[in-house]
């Protein structure tokens, strides 16, 4: 079961997740017969399923809604030897053919997710000389970092976590707080698929803080990786290119044109964004250029804002479970010299995630290559100018930096107590 997980999961313990069935959800053979429905399944809170009837579906039918990652769209183009824009607009065709309503990109809901974590940066920042653990702060979007960090080093490292919610778990927020409002439904109402580029996500979605206890619902009700809806296609005999291009849809109802990214790579852009927004609002330094030094290896570079020989800021990115190990030790040593880390639990981040599509005849670096170069070619967009963001902060969060905002948009970590077991690995 663990063997597709994040190297850092498969290293510690491995029998212990209430893990979500890894084939979270499954293929359904659609009838393609004129005036004949896609068959619907209902997934228990077990992780059981089956095919309901058709009357019993229209009696109890939800709005199903799928929310897809950038990278794993950018991995699905380099299979499928398509643009972007072309695969996310005919994926969102094919999932449609399938009964999703609405097909959604995790790009929106990172901005939020990178908005936050600027605004907690700078405040721990403030709070350093009172909060020995405000600083260094360590990047909180990666579930397969955060389960290692919680049963490795709990309450020892969990307060230097960041507390913003990974766009995955925004975009469920969003979805079943804001988009259920618009559509006048409880958010129970609504079925919540997420396409991520690993498996990790699963772990992340069944959380317990994810879950509305008022609702009896979870934020993400399912999470399939990109190699699962590959496989979907394959199964329902579906070969991406001869499928015709939907438009694309948006949270506020407006057709998306064309689609954006943000700067800094592939796992979000977390480093590059908050060391402008912490240069200019600690400094007043207009950050243009961002150089990263690689240190040990390309998965552990620094980069570093001076001003007259002095250092005002040192951050670093470090993925992988060696370069994370690398750095957990500097933090118990008290020889760590960053304010902030983007940490990931895949060599190379998330486009190189354990559920990203294998591509046929390419060496992994050729692949990982080619996957890069096309989620590199969007447009970056800068999230403070994105007039979507700006008005759900407006109306529906109260404002940058309300209570509402804090509540909506962060959660919490948990220190597991560790059981000793044979399979237990002393770090
Ligand atoms: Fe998933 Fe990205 Fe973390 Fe890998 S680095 S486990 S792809 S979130």
């Amino acid at each position: 079961m663990a063997a597709r997980f994040s190297g850092v999961l498969q290293l510690t313990e491995l029998d212990d997740f209430i893990a979500p069935s890894q084939e979270c959800i499954k293929p359904v053979k659609v009838d393609k017969k004129a005036g004949k429905a896609a068959a619907r399944i209902r997934i228990e809170a077990d992780g059981s399923y089956f095919q309901v009837n058709q009357a019993a579906a229209a009696h109890e039918q939800k709005l199903v809604v799928v929310s897809v990652s950038p990278q794993s769209r950018a991995s699905l183009a380099a299979r499928c030897k398509l643009g972007l824009l072309e695969t996310a607009q005919k994926l969102t065709t094919f999932l449609k053919g399938l009964g999703v309503h609405h097909v959604f990109d995790t790009t929106f809901s990172r901005n939020f997710s990178l908005l936050e974590s600027q605004q907690e940066f700078v405040r721990r920042f403030h709070k350093q000389a009172e909060d020995k653990k405000a600083l260094p702060m360590l990047a909180s979007a990666c579930p397969g970092w955060i389960c290692y960090a919680e049963k490795t080093h709990g309450s020892f490292i969990i307060p230097h976590i960041s507390t913003t919610k990974s766009p995955q778990q925004v975009m469920g927020s969003l979805v079943k707080g804001y988009f259920a409002e618009q559509q006048h439904l409880p958010p129970d109402r609504i079925y919540h698929v997420t396409v991520m580029p690993c498996y990790d996500k699963k772990l992340e979605a069944s959380r317990p803080d994810f879950f509305n206890q008022e609702y009896q619902t979870r934020d993400v009700d399912c999470v399939i990786t990109t190699g699962e809806v590959l496989k979907l296609l394959e199964q329902e005999g579906v070969s991406l290119s001869d499928v015709d291009p939907a438009p694309l849809d948006t949270m506020l109802g407006r057709a998306a044109e064309e689609l954006s990214s943000h700067g800094g790579g592939g796992s979000g852009g977390y480093l590059e964004h908050i060391f402008r927004h912490a240069a200019r609002e600690l400094f007043g330094i207009h950050a243009a250029s961002i150089h990263y030094k690689p240190l040990k290896n390309k998965d552990f570079q620094e980069v570093t804002l001076e001003r007259d020989g002095e250092v005002l800021l040192q951050f670093a990115l470090a993925y992988g479970f060696r370069n994370i190990q690398n750095l957990v030790q500097k933090l118990k040593r008290g020889k760590c010299p960053y304010h902030y880390v983007e940490v990931m639990a895949c060599p190379s981040g998330c486009l190189n995630g354990g559920g990203q599509i294998k591509l046929e005849g390419e060496s992994s670096k050729e692949e990982l290559q080619q996957v890069e170069r096309l989620y590199e070619s969007l447009r970056a967009e800068i999230p403070e100018e994105n007039q979507a963001v700006r008005e759900l902060y407006e109306h529906w969060l109260g404002g940058w930096g309300s209570e509402r905002a804090l509540q909506v948009l962060h959660t919490q970590y948990h220190a597991v107590e560790r059981a000793s077991s044979a399979l237990s690995i002393k770090w």
